[in-house]
């Protein structure tokens, strides 16, 4: 008897499911070490706002109340901090909620979701669980290459994932690329625009999505995040922007109550703290470039990144894996990339000034101190 013939003696996921490599995230503890200095999930240098923790504590003795299932205040907040109709905002866990019920509402079985090469590995988890065969589309330069995802459509093609700027190479996509892109897809193919870090970029040009929602064409939807410049990845509060029937469908789908009451307080006080934004950013331009700079001094080549992290590049697997080797004795974690196809190198969050220094600092040592075996 062959193994197919024999008849299951337990339950069996699905196929796809047990292909998926499940998501690894950005490491937070050292055995042995008690200060950990924790760089590998870019979650914003400066923790959560202080009114976002004050409205997270203020809600404690309510948590016998279901939330808001529509996160109504939420959307409300959020329509009128980015000038965007209320009514066409979902919440949801954290955009990875969101991300997921895209890809089950849009691809399955039997279709084609694009992402491209060093693209957000929560495409790749979603769309195979939908069912859905998720290619990975070559990059230009370590960026979007507009050509080769237009060339890569087959009538099977159902969604298209890019995030801009891109995690983890931090590259952002002309907004008028993005635009040569939407025009290039098939009108019935939905392009995703996963702007995460779309507050960090500092380019007049960039738009973060809503414009192309706008647009008319009823096929592109935004991704947004507390998780990053807000500091609130913990919450877990993503939202979308998108025509009216796709945010009809997805509150068909999604978790009733997916936002819970203090991760709806806590965000709707984040919108509300007053110069949050512009100091991050502030502080992340000046760190960016100046912990880059003292890589390059060492001989370490790091990528261009527009987010709150970039790439550094150790030119060998070996090498990087070293160097994490040696910033974990350090206390300090960063990101392997490995699982993006980026081997060579590791991703470096934007930490605050002290952070900075002591990457800087554990990184010259290990040039001058560790040998190159390559
Ligand atoms: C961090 C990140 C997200 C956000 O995920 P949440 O579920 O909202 O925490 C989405 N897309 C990209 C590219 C990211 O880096």
């Amino acid at each position: 008897m062959n193994e197919t013939a024999k008849p299951a003696t337990r339950p069996l996921p699905r196929a796809e499911v047990m292909q998926i490599a499940a998501y690894v995230s950005g490491e937070s503890k050292i055995a042995g070490v008690n200060r950990i200095i924790k760089l590998s999930s870019n979650e914003g240098a400066f923790g959560p706002p202080p009114g976002a923790q004050a409205a997270f504590a203020k809600v404690a003795s309510e948590m016998h109340r279901y939330p808001d299932g529509a996160s109504t205040e939420l959307r409300r907040a959020l329509g009128a901090r980015f000038g965007l109709d209320p009514e066409r905002i979902v919440c949801g866990t954290g955009s990875d909620e969101l991300i997921q019920h895209i890809c089950h509402i849009y691809a399955g079985p039997g279709t084609d979701i694009l992402m491209t090469m060093h693209g957000f590995s929560m495409y790749q988890i979603s769309g195979t669980y939908s069912g859905a065969r998720v290619i990975k589309v070559p990059e230009k330069n370590y960026c979007t290459d507009v050509d080769a995802l237009i060339a890569a459509v087959t009538p099977e093609t159902r969604v298209v994932f890019i995030a801009n700027p891109n995690n983890p190479t931090g590259s952002l996509l002309p907004q008028s690329e993005v635009e040569r892109l939407r025009a290039g897809l098939p009108d019935d193919v939905l392009l995703v625009l996963d702007a995460a870090y779309s507050e960090y970029v500092d380019d007049p040009d960039y738009d973060a999505g809503a414009k192309l929602v706008d647009a008319g064409g009823e096929n592109t939807i935004m991704l947004r995040t507390f998780s990053k410049v807000f500091g609130m990845g913990g919450m877990r509060v993503g939202w979308a922007y998108a025509p009216a029937e796709v945010i009809d469908a997805m509150n068909r789908v999604r978790g009733v109550f997916n936002v819970n009451i203090a991760a709806q307080a806590a965000a709707i006080a984040a919108l509300a703290e007053p110069g949050w934004v512009e100091q991050s950013v502030a502080h992340n331009v000046k760190w960016r470039t100046w912990l880059m700079g003292q890589l390059n001094a060492v001989g370490i080549t790091t990528l261009p990144s527009v987010g709150n992290f970039f790439l550094a590049d150790f030119e060998s697997d070996a090498r990087a894996k070293q160097a994490n080797e040696y910033l974990k004795s350090r206390g300090i974690i960063v990101r392997g990339v490995a699982g993006y196809h980026l081997p060579t190198m590791l991703r470096i969050t934007v930490g605050t000034e002290e952070e900075c220094r002591l990457v800087a600092a554990a990184l010259a040592e290990f040039q001058a101190r560790v040998p190159s075996d390559v």
